[in-house]
């Protein structure tokens, strides 16, 4: 569990990990613990990111917090004046700056809690995740359970056969998969359709 650190300068903690991993949960409940600090909290999510509410950001559980959609990473600077912590959900959906967004945040002395999907579909580093992993100084990885053997999952398997990198959806769509498991389904799939991945 995610102890934070009592100082008063910027830095950048990430939570990564597959869908259904928790980690919109570990990011409310730190976020919960700095208000409980009296710190002046916010949150962002991309603008791509409407599946329960649009202004809030809400886990698999359904626990929410108010967070602001915004269509580019650097809407973040302007909007977060004057906060001490700026969480990010779903980070992985904005642009690389994203990157150079959070270091600035963090010179300015602003505690920067960063959550999202570390791989995509294929099992590929997804977006800027991991320019936002070597730039953090804490990352924690949360892990899922696998939903076809019950071993710990950390990559996200889609059901349904398309080449889409980003598309939005629960479980009607993807499931979390241990790496053996989404081996075996990724190589059933190429058998299905010749796919090229
Ligand atoms: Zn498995």
């Amino acid at each position: 569990m995610f102890t934070e650190p009592q100082k008063e300068r910027g830095w950048i903690e990430v939570i990564c990990g597959s869908m259904f991993s928790g980690k919109t949960e570990e990011l409310i409940r730190r976020v919960k613990r700095a208000n409980i600090a009296n710190r002046q909290t916010m949150i962002f999510k991309p603008a791509i990111d409407v599946r329960y509410a649009e202004h809030e950001v809400v886990s698999h559980d359904r626990n929410s917090l108010e967070s602001i959609p915004v269509e580019q990473a650097s809407d973040i600077l302007s909007l977060s004046v004057g906060c001490d912590v700026v969480a990010i959900d779903e980070a992985q959906f904005f642009d690389e700056r994203i990157v150079e967004i959070c270091v600035r945040l963090a010179r300015d002395k602003v505690r920067v809690i960063v959550a999202g999907l570390d791989m995509d579909f294929r099992g590929n580093p997804f977006g800027p995740m991991p320019g936002l992993l070597s730039i953090a100084e804490y990352v924690t990885k949360v892990h899922a359970i696998c939903m076809q053997c019950g071993d710990i999952a950390s990559h996200t398997y889609k059901k349904i056969i398309n080449e889409q990198t980003v598309e939005l959806g629960e479980r009607d769509l993807y499931e979390a998969r241990c790496r053996n498991c989404f081996n075996e389904g990724m190589s059933w799939q190429r058998d299905q359709m010749k796919l090229p991945f």
